[in-house]
This record gives C-alpha cells, structure tokens and sequence, in this order.
C-alpha cells in the first residue's frame, strides 16, 4: 500500500519536476501501450518515457508525451504490451553459444533416419574439411529417439559417407554415440575396460556399439580440440543475439570459466554485450577444504573483469561463486543428495516390487565441515554463493551453511541462492524467507517428460513424488525465488519455461503419456512473471536498476506480442519479442 501510495506521488511530481528543471526532452516515449511495471503493487500504465538509458516516467499518455521534444522518438504501442526485460538467473552462456554454432539435433525427437539426415548436412556443409577433423553434434533428445526404444549404434552414422570421425552427444550429457572412425582413433576396442564412473556398450560378440556412458565419455571428448579464442567469442555473440531475441536482457553464467568472463568481457570493449552479463566462478569439491588458492583465483578474475557501479551501458559483474553440492535426482543418474534412498525395483518390469534400497545418492560434494567456513570466507570477500542443490539432502547442506553464515555475521548482506532444488524436504520450506535463500528455479522441468521426472514415481516414491519441484509450496512459503533457465541443458525458451511454471504442463507436441500436470502447485502468472524479473534482480544485486519499470531505472524493457497476464496461460509459450531495449537502446527488433 505505502508503495502504491508514493508511486502515484511520484506520478504527480514527475511532470512539475520536468517543467521546472530545464527542458531536457526525452529520448523516447512509449503511449497508449499496457505496460506492466512489476513495480510494487504491480502497477499497469499506458506511456513510459526513457532519457540516457533510464526511465524518467511511467503514467499517462498526457504525462510522457509533455516530455517530448523535437528529437524524440515516439512510439505509439496501439494497445501492445511492454514488461521488463528477463533476467535469467542460471544459465551457461558459453556452452550456448557454441552450441548454436555446431551441428545440433536441435533437442528434438527424431527418428535414425532423420538424425542421419541432418547429420549428412552438417558433413555437407563442412564442405572440403580434413578426413580427421571431428564432427562433434550436441543435443541429442536421446531418451525420444524414435520409435521409443529404437537401437542407436554406430552404425547409424558409419552408414554415411565420410572418413571423419563423428561424435552425438546427448543433451543431458551421460551419453555419448561414436562413428566406428572415431572408436578406432580413441584406441576403444572390445577389449577396452570401462572406466571408473563410466561404460562401453557391446554388442553380442563383445565389440563396442558406439555407445558410451558417463565417465567413457570422456575417452572421445578429450580428443576432441577444445574451442579456440576466436571460437568463444563468435559463441558470445551468437549467446546474446539468442537473449535479445528471447527478450533476456541480465544474466548469471552460474559455472563461468575464466573464458567465458574473457568472451563477454571482448564483445563488451567491441559495444556489442547487449545484456547485463554477471558470472559465477567455480571452487571445485576437491578444493573446498583448502579453498584459499581457488578463492585467490576468482578474485584475481573479479579485479580483471567487474567493472564495479552498474550503469544503463551493460557491464560485466564477477560477485558469485558456484558450488556444487550434488548431481541429478533423475534417471539413470540419481547423483542428487537425498535425505530418505532412492527406491529400486526388486521385482520385474510386469510386477514391479519397489524398495527404498538405492541408497541416497553420493556423498554430498561439499560435507557441512567443509561448506561452513567456505561459505563465510567467499562472504566476507563480497561474493555470493550460488548453490547447485538438487536433492533435498544437498538442499538442507546449503541452508545450514546459509543459517551458519546469518549466526555468525548477521550484519553481512550476503544473498546466498541455491538453484535448482528438484525436491526439497517440506520442514526446509519456510527456512529460505527466513535465513534470505535465493531458491533459483527452472521452471521447465515442472512437467511430465523422460528427461526431467521420468520414472520418478517409481524411484522417488509416492510421497516425494507428489512434492517434486516445489516452486509453489517455495513461493506459499515466502521464499524470494528467481528463475534460471539452466540453458543449454534445455532450449533457450523462457516463454516456454514461463508457461509451464503455470501449468505444470508439458507441450501438446511431447505426446500422451505427458499430457497431464506435474503433481503440486504452480505458480500464478505474476509469481512466475516476478521470478524472471524482480525475482532474479534481487538475486544479482540489481533491484534498485532492472527488474521492474521505474523511474530511475534502467530502461530494459520488452515488447511481446500478446498479453501473458490474460487469457489461457498455456498460450504463453507462443510469446514472440517484439523488441527488446536494454539501457535505452534498442538490441532486438522483429522486423
Ligand atoms: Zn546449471
């Protein structure tokens, strides 16, 4: 209400201040649209006005319009929708965008002949390219190969016409399929032993199929010449073409290698990093109980990259740091913490005798001895902790660290956050609002489908299966979630993701057996619509100049072709941009 009430104070005093300031006219001024402030009470308004990339009005038509001058653009909205450019708070933007310059089966269910086809194109395209030069293709919808249960060998692509070795890497990651060239070069025979953590599938006379798993992987990848310099900037150019055109205008590289800070820092000094770009260092496990040198590491990153006080020109921030504390709660990894044991079918597939005997996953990464102190040491240098907790075992890990850290220094404004939280033990749910956990969520696994909870029924049981991804029983509990998109595990699709934050639903596309909700809550439109915005603002420190549309603020700002706030949600997935702004330019415009 207070808000509410100094909002319109401030719709009266703009049009004074500007009469009695000097005439400074705006850059440009938006009418007649429906523009959604997310500001406090959620406020609805017709014009916005933008001077020096920030916003200096938000009212009526009469009231922008008098800030005009000769030299200002106006743009009447004819009833169109404007809201605040997405804030995506998790994603790895590197491995996007080189994603979006290679050979990709583009996450769709395809059947072997289609996937030969497009893997043909790519060799095609290739054109004169050196019999060894590696195809690598990614996003391999494995689990939907069609028809459901089809055998994948390396034959599919030994079929094709090239002496270049070629790899598919399925998008979850545990799955590698090789070309017989490519087996021969990586010395795997049917005599190869599998890995520790890993496996070579074989055939019935014991020889390799092409398939590997897990840690075998990692037999081809490593022949495999990583990107070059020049490679990683064309991957960042092409990641923020890809979240202009989504409407994205901030994000968090929530795993970034020094690389990927030099990527976006390059297109930066070029004028072309069109989002505001923050990133997430990684201490890895094995250095959490002697974490000083890795932490020297990444603040040596942040004195060479962040450039400090935000300002409308996007920049570059290095103030969180990632930790790991799990895997995956979902088949066949079940590497998530879990407080109670994975369940394991004791009888057959037609009478299925389900055990709690799959014990709880791995050993947390970090153990709560090692987490604590590092926990408060990367706080008391600035940096937030973004915590990668799947199951609810590692969830209750990061929340004891955060509580250790609000005990000990209840005076730091540490915003630790803690992403993905799959399943979350209900007595942990209030713990977020009241210890200040960021819980980051990706909404688009809230759905039906083989790659996100498939199975999870059987393996989670009847109970956890009911309070799988939380981010409505989070939200009733006063949890300030954010929204992270986790791409390129999945598509970049935020309007998609949006959608099923709703719904719970799966696309119409993925077939029967998904058609029906997630078990548990959604979130409203607005609950949803504020995670992306306000919701993951807060996360990166930058609510008091992006989330919402304010004056003062800067003007990121979209346009969409519908009103997501109205009608049947499940229509938000067809969202289009329209354009996006992000301090007062203009980075995307459909036409
Ligand atoms: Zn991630």
């Amino acid at each position: 209400m207070k808000a509410r009430l100094l909002a319109s104070i401030g719709m009266v005093l703009t049009p004074v201040a500007a009469m009695a300031a000097p005439p400074v006219a705006a850059d440009v001024v938006f009418t007649h649209g429906a523009i959604h402030t997310l500001d406090a009470g959620d406020r609805v308004v017709s014009a916005l006005a933008v001077r020096d990339g920030r916003i200096v009005y938000v009212g009526d038509d009469a009231g922008a319009l008098a800030l005009a001058g000769a030299g200002t653009r106006k743009v009447d909205l004819k009833g169109r929708v404007v809201m605040p450019g997405l804030i995506d708070g998790h994603m790895h933007p590197l491995a996007g965008g080189l994603g979006l310059l290679s050979c990709t089966l583009d996450y769709r269910r395809l059947t072997i002949p289609e996937m030969q086809g497009i893997v043909k194109g790519c060799l095609d395209h290739g054109g004169s390219a050196a019999e060894g030069k590696w195809l690598v293709v990614i996003n391999w919808f494995q689990q939907e190969t069609q028809p459901i249960g089809v055998e994948t060998t390396k034959a599919l692509l030994d079929a094709l016409p090239t002496k270049r070795p070629i790899i598919i890497q399925s998008s979850f990651g545990h799955s590698t399929l090789a070309n017989s060239r490519a087996l021969e070069l990586a010395g795997i025979t049917g005599k190869t032993p599998d890995p520790v953590g890993g496996q070579i599938h074989h055939d019935a006379n014991g020889q390799p199929t092409g398939l590997l798993e897990d840690a075998a992987q990692h037999l081809l990848s490593r022949l495999v010449p990583p990107p070059t310099v020049a490679d990683n900037h064309a991957a960042a150019r092409a990641a923020l073409a890809a979240m202009a055109k989504q409407g994205v205008t901030g994000f968090l590289d929530a795993a970034a290698p020094p690389e990927a800070v030099e990527a976006f820092s390059t297109v930066a000094k070029e004028g072309g990093l069109t989002a505001r770009a923050h990133f997430a260092p990684v201490i890895e496990p094995k250095d959490g109980p002697a974490p000083d040198k890795a932490i020297a590491g990444i603040v040596a990153l942040r004195k060479a990259y962040d450039q400090g006080e935000l300002s409308p020109q996007p920049g570059i921030t290095v103030r969180n740091v990632k930790l790991f504390m799990d895997g995956v709660i979902t088949a066949p990894a079940f590497t998530g913490v879990m407080l109670q044991p994975y369940r394991v079918n004791k009888g057959t597939a037609d009478m299925p005798d389900w055990q709690p005997s799959g014990g709880t996953g791995p050993a947390p990464y970090f153990p709560q001895p090692v987490l604590d102190p590092l926990v408060q040491k990367l706080a008391a240098l600035g940096f937030d902790p973004h915590m990668h907790a799947d199951g609810d075992g590692a969830v209750r890990i990061a929340l004891n660290a955060s509580e250790a850290l609000r005990k000990a220094h209840p005076e730091w404004g540490t915003r630790p956050a803690i992403a993905h939280d799959e399943s979350v033990d209900p007595a942990d749910y209030a713990r977020y609002k009241a210890l200040g956990v960021i819980p980051v969520l990706s909404f688009q696994w809230e759905k039906q489908a083989a790659d996100t909870v498939g199975g999870a029924k059987e393996f989670m049981g009847p109970d956890r299966y009911a309070r799988l991804e939380p981010s409505g029983y989070l939200t009733q509990a006063g949890a300030p979630i954010a929204y992270g998109s986790d791409w390129p595990v999945d598509p970049l699709d935020e309007w998609f993701a949006l959608k099923v934050g709703v719904t719970r639903l799966n696309a119409p596309s993925a077939g029967e057996q998904y058609a029906h909700p997630l078990p548990g809550p959604g979130l409203t439109v607005a609950q949803a619509v504020h995670a992306i915005t306000t919701g993951a603002a807060y996360e990166l420190r930058m609510e008091k100049v992006a989330g919402s549309l304010e004056p003062g603020k800067f003007a990121d700002l979209i346009e969409i072709d519908r009103d997501i706030f109205a009608g049947d949600p499940r229509a938000i997935a067809d969202t289009r941009v329209l354009m996006t702004m992000v301090g007062g330019k203009v980075v995307y415009s459909a036409d």
